[in-house]
């Protein structure tokens, strides 16, 4: 170990030394001690050239390069000629958000010569815990611009292409195209089918890379005879089952693990070298503190994008109607409404108040070691015995302990289906519970919905929502409410 530091610390004064003379002679500073035996010199920056005593392999790459990216040069996975394939290589950043942070900031910092960032999104202050590009005199100006920024603090060298206008079916297969390796750093179903059907028609490897919560996953998809995101997931995931990090939360570091190890793959497949993730997934569950790998399925020659025979264009790309596919916007931001219930089915957050004023106060408390489940069956009993209304929120309990309308009573929607399984079994056993009069509210009024909708199916009879939840309450009622 002592003998390798010292390998290295004489390597790298020896580069500093090639340093120091590259800058001596462009710039004609006074140099102390005999002059080396050296080649014809190039011109300033130019390749290093060898001299009559040494040569190089042909690499390319000038002294300062060699200097600045030297502790990866002298590895040895990388070496002089995958790192000067590096710097003649190009990568495209699709979202500057938690996973393209690290991900466009290591591939710049390793030596990528040219990355493109794709984002139209703004900056905004709940991105900065975990989309570490973006300081805080960015929010308000377009992730895309603060990207090249913080892209060019770390290495001018690096030429950036920003896309501000972001990504469609109309200009996907051209973008991808321009470059030899793309990163998926988005977070939606719709985008990750568009950019992996770009990447099949334009032919590019994709890196592919999740995070939520305190899990990650990586892959890589359409390369060396691997799958494609559509082998893999030839039918989209239920739009329910797509939660969002503005959803669902997401931990800081989580998509920077995630991230970086996605421009590690985009080393892998720029150089030809390692074992690049493709048919294989990585699953890190940071929380558990483990990281599996697991098996994909293969490339499905029956693959609507990949497969034998399919003719996967730019125009086939175009035409494809990626929202109506998955159920699913695009863009960040409130998931598609669901529409569950009928008007008159609905409290709008105006009249929130009303109901607030005819309920228990203060609203029904867990007991010890009380299940959600038996506190909605003990709270329906309460509320049908003294004719009140009973408000019931579904949100995560810790968005509930964020604030939450008085009265309320917290019943997770991730625990809905045995609530309401319970309260069933309590209007079975007295029937005035089933025309108890429940008010349910949760976020923005999708899962209120689908929770009024199994009490309904269950023979409850006055059952509402809250028409776009707590959000619509901030901006109808009460804009102090948090915002998160
Ligand atoms: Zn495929």
């Amino acid at each position: 170990m002592e003998a390798e530091l010292e390998r290295l610390r004489a390597e790298n004064a020896s580069l500093r030394g090639q340093l120091e003379e590259a800058r001596g002679a462009g710039g004609g500073a006074g140099r102390v001690g005999p002059p080396r035996a050296r080649g014809p010199p190039g011109p300033p920056g130019g390749p290093v050239a060898g001299g009559e005593l040494w040569g190089t392999s042909g690499h390319g790459m000038t002294r300062e390069q060699v200097s600045r990216y030297s502790r990866q040069v002298i590895l040895e996975q990388i070496g002089p000629d995958r790192q000067a394939r590096l710097l003649a290589s190009s990568a495209l950043v699709v979202g500057a958000g938690g996973l393209g942070s690290p991900a466009g900031l290591y591939l710049a910092a390793m030596g990528v010569g040219r990355v493109g960032v794709v984002d139209r999104d703004t900056v905004d202050a709940s991105n900065l815990h975990r989309q570490i590009m973006h300081p805080e005199a960015s929010v308000g100006a377009h992730k895309a611009d603060s990207a090249r920024d913080a892209i060019r603090r770390l290495n001018a060298s690096c030429a950036v292409e920003v896309h501000r206008e972001g990504l469609h079916p109309g200009n996907a297969a051209g973008l991808v195209a321009r470059y030899d390796v793309v990163l998926d750093c988005t977070d939606n179903a719709p985008s990750r089918y568009l950019l992996s059907d770009a990447c099949v028609a334009a032919g590019r490897p994709l890196v592919s890379a999740a995070a939520l919560g305190t899990d990650g996953q990586l892959s890589v998809y359409h390369h060396g005879g691997g799958p494609c995101y559509r082998c893999v997931h030839p039918r989209p995931p239920r739009p329910e089952h797509c939660a969002s990090c503005s959803d669902a939360g997401v931990l800081g570091a989580v998509p920077g693990a995630v991230g970086a190890l996605q421009a590690v793959e985009a080393v892998k497949v720029l150089t030809g070298a390692g074992e690049p993730l493709s048919g294989r997934l990585l699953v890190l569950d940071a929380w558990g503190g483990t990281v599996r790998t697991v098996r994909l399925r293969g490339r499905d020659p029956g693959c609507a994008a990949c497969g034998d025979g399919a003719a996967w264009g730019p125009g086939a790309v175009a035409a494809f109607d990626y929202r109506a596919f998955t159920g699913q916007e695009m863009e960040e931001g409130p998931a598609a409404g669901v529409a569950v219930l009928g008007p008159g089915e609905r409290v709008l957050a105006g009249d929130l108040g009303g109901v607030v004023a005819r309920a228990a106060a203060p609203g029904p408390a867990p007991g010890a070691g009380e299940a959600p489940a038996e506190l909605l069956g003990r709270a329906l009993r309460e509320a049908a015995a003294a004719g009140r209304p009973l408000l019931v929120d579904v949100r995560p309990a810790g968005q509930w302990r964020l604030g939450h309308v008085r009265g309320s009573v917290n019943v997770p929607y991730s625990s809905f289906w045995s609530a309401a399984q319970r309260a069933a079994a309590e209007a079975e056993a007295d029937p005035a519970v089933r025309d108890a009069e429940v008010v349910l509210v949760c976020r923005r009024g999708n899962d209120s919905q689908l929770a009024a909708r199994a009490l309904q199916e269950r023979g409850f009879t006055h059952v509402r929502d809250v028409a776009g939840g707590m959000e619509a309450f901030r901006e109808a009622v009460d804009a102090s409410f948090p915002e998160y």
